[in-house]
């Protein structure tokens, strides 16, 4: 039976263990503080913000969220973050993307205060990573290591493929691994034969986008698979495909009219990896725990007590 690397059980781990960390700051009149930046009304981001700030709530974190319209133009949007770097109160800065294409995405991840960026995006941050400096590290791939680890997975010496090579999951998570003394591969979409290079892995990391795109030919017998990938599938006949022999799949897709999957086939997994990360409830709950945790840390460095 292959181990299911809880995610759930982490997060709760992970959230009461900053408990203490936020009543000490609390009491000493730093309350940690999050503002989120939340442009235009794209609903997903609407959706991920809610779950921030409730997130936030349940901790007595204090939050903020700053709703500028869909038209705001660059020149504005900096000015916003700049008043945000600019505020003593405020510990951590989160802008929630994509932003409207008229806006230089770009320009205004860098316009964060390195200090406040909980997202860990910043060209800084990312660079302290790069080095093995301390510094927030983005949140998805800190919970993919906080889930292997946490499930005592042994990472030194052992092949990583990491299939994804984007700023916010496959290159941090690969560096993250390979500073765990991991030997990593890091493949794409211009990746030959990508079963093969797959096939490699004692731990596997797919965050690629693409319903079960990895299927068992990927997989060597007792590979660790961290499928990172949430892709909505409404269409029943591929439901049937993917889930097959899973009823409980199915009857959630005839209740919902659509089904949350990963990136990898849950059939494979369950029937050849050792461990794996089920979707839902794997990889996704450490994302806005280790959200937290980047706030927490931040609040602590500038209230001097780290
Ligand atoms: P992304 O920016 O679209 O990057 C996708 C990566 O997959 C790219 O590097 C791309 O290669 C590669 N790729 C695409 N098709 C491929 C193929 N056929 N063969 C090999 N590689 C292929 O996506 P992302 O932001 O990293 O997210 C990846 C997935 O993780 C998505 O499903 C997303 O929803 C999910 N996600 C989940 C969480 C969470 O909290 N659970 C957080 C973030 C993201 P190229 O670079 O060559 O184009």
């Amino acid at each position: 039976m292959a181990l299911v690397l809880d995610g759930n059980r982490v997060r709760d781990q992970i959230k009461s263990e900053l408990q203490p960390r936020i009543a000490a700051l609390t009491a000493q009149g730093h309350r940690p503080s999050l503002a989120v930046v939340l442009v235009g009304h794209n609903a997903a981001s609407e959706i991920y913000v809610r779950g921030k700030v409730k997130a936030c709530h349940d901790l007595g974190i204090c939050s903020e969220t700053l709703t500028p319209p869909a038209s705001i133009s660059t020149e504005d949007l900096l000015e916003l973050v700049g008043t945000l770097n600019a505020r003593p109160a405020v510990d951590g800065i989160l802008v929630q993307l994509p932003l409207p294409p008229q806006v230089d995405t770009r320009r205004v991840l860098l316009a964060v205060d390195p200090a406040k960026d909980v997202d860990g995006f910043h060209p800084c941050n990312v660079g302290r990573l790069v080095a093995g400096m301390p510094g927030p590290r983005a949140c998805t791939p800190a919970g993919i290591l906080e889930l292997l680890k946490r499930h005592q997975i042994p990472i030194a010496g052992r092949r990583a493929v990491v299939v994804g090579r984007s700023d916010i999951v496959g290159k941090p998570v690969a560096l993250l691994l390979l500073h765990e003394h991991a030997t990593v591969t890091i493949c794409h979409s211009k990746t030959p034969d990508l079963p093969a290079v797959c096939r490699e892995a004692d731990i596997l990391v797919a965050a690629i986008g693409r319903a079960a795109m990895v299927t068992a030919d990927y997989l060597k017998p007792g590979v660790t698979v961290i499928d990172v990938g949430m892709n909505r599938v409404d269409n029943r006949e591929e439901a049937v495909r993917i889930f097959g022999d899973m009823p409980e799949k199915l009857a959630s897709f005839d209740q919902r009219g659509s089904v949350l999957v990963g990136d990898v086939d849950p059939r494979a997994m369950r029937d050849i990896a050792s461990a794996y990360t089920p979707v839902p409830g794997g990889v996704g709950p450490l994302t806005i725990a280790m959200l937290m945790a980047n706030t927490v840390a931040s609040a602590e460095r500038r209230a001097g007590l780290c």
